[in-house]
């Protein structure tokens, strides 16, 4: 795949992100690794979603050296670098600060498995990563290690940090992460939502991988 192709899939991933409303104006980025060189390209910064052209990202080595882009890249780079550095089978990654996922991040609360559909994808529990400053490798460490078992973190004080095997389902991944954290607050309401036992989460989980999709796949 050209990486044309890959800078119009990523900014429609920018543009689900916004409908979503897991980001807006200038919040959050998002990035894809390119297959053949290794390279990652990712939204600039300060640049709002509205305005962004495909032309705009930013395609940077993997020490973060601009390749090619005549905007600088999103200040979340050295996390996003750190992510791809420490699981090589990532080749997306979406950064947010949707609102109820954040609670639970500020609350520094993990967000423990209650819905059937979360369990599949995240198995027991969405984790947290430790607070690490904004901007810094370290937090990508961090979300990296947290996301050992799963393909999304809740970051301390910050948001959320979700990746995949491409962008789009980095994508689809932050968008479960938002809709649990809010239905678990709803539950809040109701007495609090009753996680499913650890062990089903991974029933649930290993009989999804097996069955999901396609065949030809
Ligand atoms: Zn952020």
């Amino acid at each position: 795949m050209g990486l044309h192709r890959l800078r119009t899939r990523i900014l429609a991933v920018g543009h689900r992100m916004v409908a979503a409303g897991l980001v807006h104006g200038t919040a959050g980025n998002m990035s894809a690794k390119d297959r053949v060189s290794g390279h990652v390209l990712i939204k600039p910064s300060g640049v709002s979603y509205d305005a962004l052209r495909s032309a705009d990202l930013v395609l940077v080595d993997r020490h973060g050296n601009v390749v090619e882009g005549r905007l600088r890249p999103s200040t979340e780079l050295p996390m996003h670098l750190r992510i791809y550095a420490a699981m090589p089978e990532v080749m997306g990654v979406v950064h947010t600060h949707s609102p109820a996922a954040t609670a639970f991040a500020v609350a520094r609360r993990p967000l423990r498995t209650a819905l059937a559909e979360s369990a599949a994808i995240f198995g027991p529990e969405v984790s947290l990563a430790p607070y690490e400053t904004t901007g810094t490798a370290r937090l990508g460490l961090a979300a990296a290690r947290a996301m050992k078992h799963g393909p999304a973190a809740l970051l301390e004080n910050h948001g959320v940090v979700a990746i995949g095997a491409s962008v789009e389902d980095a994508f689809v991944h932050a968008l479960l992460v938002e809709e649990s954290a809010r239905v678990q607050w709803m539950a809040e309401a109701l007495g609090g939502a009753v996680p499913l036992p650890a062990a089903e989460c991974r029933r649930i989980r290993a009989a999804y991988r097996e069955r999901y999709g396609q065949a030809t796949r």
